[in-house]
């Protein structure tokens, strides 16, 4: 079996115009979304991230801005910033990118953004409501696989999924997100024995580890669908021939940038057992994006009374 591609391009394209269209709406009542990021430091990836998350939202008319800050910034001077935006009332959605300074405690400073304002869904209180299943922002790269299962109308209902990683980010709310669409949901981690067999028994398996190319076609059942979130950028010419031989286009951009993204997953071997299988690039990171833009607009009509 081939997998069939599963488009997160096409589907977060999907997201963005429907967004579009509610900014639209939400315009004509007199309210303009509003996005802040707070990037601190000058880890070069947190920037195109950033960028291109800036550019995303306006391309929607989502007013965007980005606070860049030193590495060595202070805590206590993010939490005056955050405290700042808090307040601020054409502030609806706010962003800390992460990773953060090692002088600056993360936990702290995503405590202390308000809830209403928590667009990642990182906030305790928020955290809470995911796992509770009342409304509130969800992470976004979770939230935005879940909007690529159902509109490629993969059913959850009754299955087997396993979800590889249990970070706050990706793993463990996908875990929630998937148990309260009533998929019978196995969490794996560093620690898990026999990961290979344990993975084989997912209809659904989800890859968020951060490993390049770590699940192989042996970890996966005939058929099943696979999601690999993994973004891992490799630059040795023998990770090239390992992951895309033959692949004359890889080969054409590796030449050029003098890397390529592979995702957890290993495309070749993965891609000859799956069902469906998302791409890397093109399959989760677009959806994040997306969902990123669809929480700052529900934020702003939920906040300003839309
Ligand atoms: P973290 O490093 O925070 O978490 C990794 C998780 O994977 C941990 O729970 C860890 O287990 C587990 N893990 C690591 N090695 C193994 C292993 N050998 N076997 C089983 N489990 C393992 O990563 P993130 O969750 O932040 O990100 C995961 C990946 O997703 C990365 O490649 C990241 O770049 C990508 N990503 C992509 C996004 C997108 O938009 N597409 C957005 C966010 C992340 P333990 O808890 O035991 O340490």
């Amino acid at each position: 079996m081939k997998a069939l591609a599963l488009d997160g391009k096409k589907v977060s394209a999907q997201i963005r115009a429907e967004v579009a269209e509610g900014v639209r709406a939400a315009a004509a009542r007199g309210i303009v979304p509003g996005l802040a990021a707070v990037l601190v430091g000058d880890n070069p990836a947190s920037a195109v991230y950033v960028r291109s998350k800036g550019k995303a939202a306006e391309e929607v008319g989502i007013a965007s801005r980005t606070l860049r800050y030193p590495a060595d910034l202070a805590e206590e001077e993010l939490l005056r910033s955050i405290d700042a935006l808090n307040r601020d009332e054409t502030v609806d959605a706010i962003l800390v990118q992460l990773p953060l300074p090692p002088q600056i405690r993360a936990a702290r400073v995503l405590e202390a953004v308000d809830p209403a304002k928590d667009v990642d869904g990182f906030h305790p209180v928020n955290v809470g409501r995911l796992v509770q299943n009342r409304p509130g922002p969800r992470p976004c790269t979770p939230a935005g696989i879940m909007e690529l299962l159902r509109r490629e109308g993969i059913g959850l209902r009754g299955t087997r999924a396993v979800v590889v990683g249990r970070s706050d980010i990706v793993g463990r709310p996908m875990a929630l997100l998937l148990m309260h669409a009533d998929a019978t949901v196995t969490v794996a981690h560093s620690k898990t024995r026999d990961l290979p067999g344990l993975c084989r028994e997912a209809d659904l398996l989800v890859a968020a580890m951060g490993k390049p190319g770590f699940v192989t076609g042996d970890f996966v059942k005939e058929g099943a669908v696979v999601v690999d979130v993994g973004i891992n950028r490799v630059t040795e010419p023998a990770d090239l021939q390992r992951y895309f031989p033959g692949d004359e286009a890889r080969r054409a951009e590796f030449e050029k940038k003098g890397s390529t993204l592979v995702g957890d997953c290993d495309p070749a071997t993965v891609g000859a057992r799956a069902g469906r299988l998302t791409p890397v690039p093109g399959g989760v990171g677009p959806l994040t994006i997306a969902m990123l833009l669809a929480n700052t607009l529900a934020l702003a009509t939920a906040r300003r009374g839309g």
